[in-house]
């Protein structure tokens, strides 16, 4: 075959291609274009999932007459004029293709006027040519609907989902807009239905409000303003939970943007407190200077790169941790049946508390208390704040009951415990150890006793004492305090075996080592407290910084508020 120059109208529809999937896409430009013309009011309107209609109107600059043909043009855009303008890019939109893509790949009707009483123009059309251009009327803004996507496509046209799943797109793609344009007004119309209305007064808070209810915008936590430079939104408190990444909208420089490094950085701030195939609702936006950023890496440009984006990731991701450590807000249970039904209310016979109370045991870390924080009381005196939350008992050995100031608490004494002691680890440069009576020798294989060569450092900082002791052994002289009773070689060794598996050397080995450390040495499920020991723990969940969930992000406490035992006993 000889090579041949094809012709611009397949050129052109192959570089559409890039640029509109499906409908959304058309949705997405259009809207940059109106947020570029520094629209207040944008609305947008579809019908059969964007298939037969888009419609976005704006009340922004306009276009003057003379350009709306122009504008297009393939390459053609007013937001670009040196390549300088490149590397600091201030708009949405620069490549100048949106509307040639849409004009390549369906009908474009594109009316535009610059001023109240002004002449504008309308234009149409179709196969990236214009085949009607005309004076035209109306408000101030601009007009752009587009009809038959891809309807000269058929192997487009194929690929589009059903009109629910196109009208979903549309639907994030606007709901984004909106987030991260809170001083515009949206609307989005679906035939007759209105999906979407926000009120566009510059509160992020309000455009939430129009997205997701009140219910969930109470249970997001607010970015303290000003507090990290550059950053602000909200961000969802760990119970609030989603199964996709699809409530995480992040924006940089107003563009809405799905990145990797910043999807790493939000996961990283929830590591602790949301389990793992869960997502917070997040909304953050990020001001960066335009040269910070490079925005035109990508052909729909939902990727970005950042000049520094190690620092970003840390400012990120520290941020997010800091809102969460600030509010550790206990989720109230919502039960929808009553708490006890008949067959299971106590009998004269049942005994509250079988046996009696086991002798008092340590909790903290083990035999050595640790060194206590500077903003704690001194070494050595035990910190006596009573806890908050006060402890009744215990239920099967597994939950402790407390009273609080709102209500009845409920204690997973397992992943408290746990919390407590991973925070612990963290907090303590070295972590107090017991040295062993008896140093223990400890066998491992060759790629292990490697793992451990090789992180002698992170195993001493959690408190273990291992030296060499000939081919393949190691001898085990002091553990970490927080073990307690567990038997430090054998964990040790679970330890290093974990060390070998994938899901291990996703995280730093420091990490993990605190993880495993905090589960093993944590008070099982079936464990026996005695009142103080639950004190004990109480007051120090009360203590931690994430104290709400488990390392693991399941929950540590429930609540049942004051509010629910009054409905559930018919006070209210
Ligand atoms: P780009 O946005 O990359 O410049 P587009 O093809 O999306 O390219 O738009 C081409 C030009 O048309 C823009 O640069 C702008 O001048 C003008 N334009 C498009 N839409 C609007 C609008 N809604 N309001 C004002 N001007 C617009
Ligand atoms: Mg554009």
């Amino acid at each position: 075959m000889s090579i041949r120059r094809l012709p611009p109208e397949i050129s052109g529809k192959i570089a559409a291609g890039e640029v509109i999937e499906r409908p959304a896409s058309v949705v997405r430009e259009l809207l940059d274009n109106a947020l570029d013309a520094g629209a207040r009011r944008v609305d947008v309107a579809v019908e059969q999932g964007g298939k037969a209609l888009m419609e976005v109107t704006d009340n922004g600059c306009g276009i003057p007459p003379d350009e709306v043909a122009i504008a297009v043009e393939r390459h053609s855009t007013s937001k670009l004029t040196s390549v300088d303008d490149l590397a600091r890019i201030q708009t949405l939109g620069f490549r100048g293709e949106a509307l040639a893509s849409i004009a390549a790949v369906a009908e474009l009707r594109l009316r535009s006027v610059t001023g109240e009483g002004q002449p504008g123009r309308e234009v149409l059309a179709r196969d990236e040519r214009v085949i009607e251009d005309r004076p035209a009327g109306g408000a101030r803004g601009t007009r752009a609907t587009v009809r038959g996507l891809f309807r000269a496509i058929p192997a487009r046209l194929e690929f589009l989902r059903a009109e629910r799943t196109e009208l979903g797109h549309i639907i994030a793609a606007v709901t984004r807009a909106a987030l991260g344009h809170p001083h515009v007004a949206f609307t989005l119309h679906d035939g007759h239905r209105e999906r979407l209305r926000t009120p566009g007064d510059g509160e992020v808070r309000n455009a939430l409000l129009a997205v997701y209810g009140a219910a969930l915008v109470d249970d997001l936590i607010e970015l303290a303003p000003g507090e990290t430079l550059g950053i602000d939104g909200f961000v969802s408190q760990p119970h609030l939970q989603r199964s996709s990444r699809a409530d995480i909208a992040l924006f940089v420089n107003g563009r809405w943007v799905s990145d990797r490094l910043l999807s790493a950085a939000i996961s990283e701030a929830y590591r602790s407190v949301m389990p793992t195939g869960r997502y917070p609702v997040v909304v953050l936006r990020l001001t960066i200077p335009p040269e910070e950023v490079d925005v035109n890496v990508h052909p729909s440009k939902a990727e970005v790169r950042f000049r520094r984006s190690g620092e970003v990731f840390r400012r990120l991701s520290a941020t997010v941790r800091r809102a969460l450590a600030s509010s550790t807000e206990i989720a109230p249970a919502r039960l929808d049946r009553p708490v006890v039904d008949q067959f299971f209310f106590p009998s004269a016979g049942d005994r509250w508390q079988s046996g009696p109370p086991p002798p008092s045991r340590n909790l903290g870390t083990g035999a050595a208390p640790p060194a206590p924080p500077d903003d704690q009381p001194a070494a050595g005196a035990p910190n006596l704040r009573s806890p908050v939350m006060r402890p009744l008992g215990q239920v099967e050995n597994t939950y402790v009951i407390a009273a609080g100031p709102r209500g009845l608490y409920l204690i997973d004494q397992h992943a408290a415990h746990e919390r407590v002691l991973f925070e612990r680890l963290a907090n303590t440069a070295d972590a107090p150890t017991q040295r062993l009576l008896d140093p223990t020798s400890v066998d491992l294989s060759a790629e292990e006793s490697d793992w451990v060569a090789s992180h002698a450092d992170d195993l001493h900082r959690l408190g273990f004492d291992v030296a060499p002791f000939g081919p393949g052994a190691w001898l085990l002289r002091a553990v970490p305090a927080a073990l307690g009773r567990i038997d430090a070689a054998s964990y040790l060794r679970e330890v290093v075996a974990e060390a070998q598996t994938p899901d291990f050397q996703r995280l730093a080995a420091s990490e993990r080592l605190r993880w495993t450390l905090a589960c093993r040495a944590a008070v099982k499920s079936g464990d026996d407290l005695a009142l103080d020991e639950m004190s004990a723990l109480i007051r120090d969940l009360e203590a931690c910084d994430l104290g709400i969930t488990c390392p693991h992000g399941r929950p540590t406490v429930i609540l049942l508020s004051r509010e629910l035992l009054d409905r559930e006993f018919g006070r209210t």
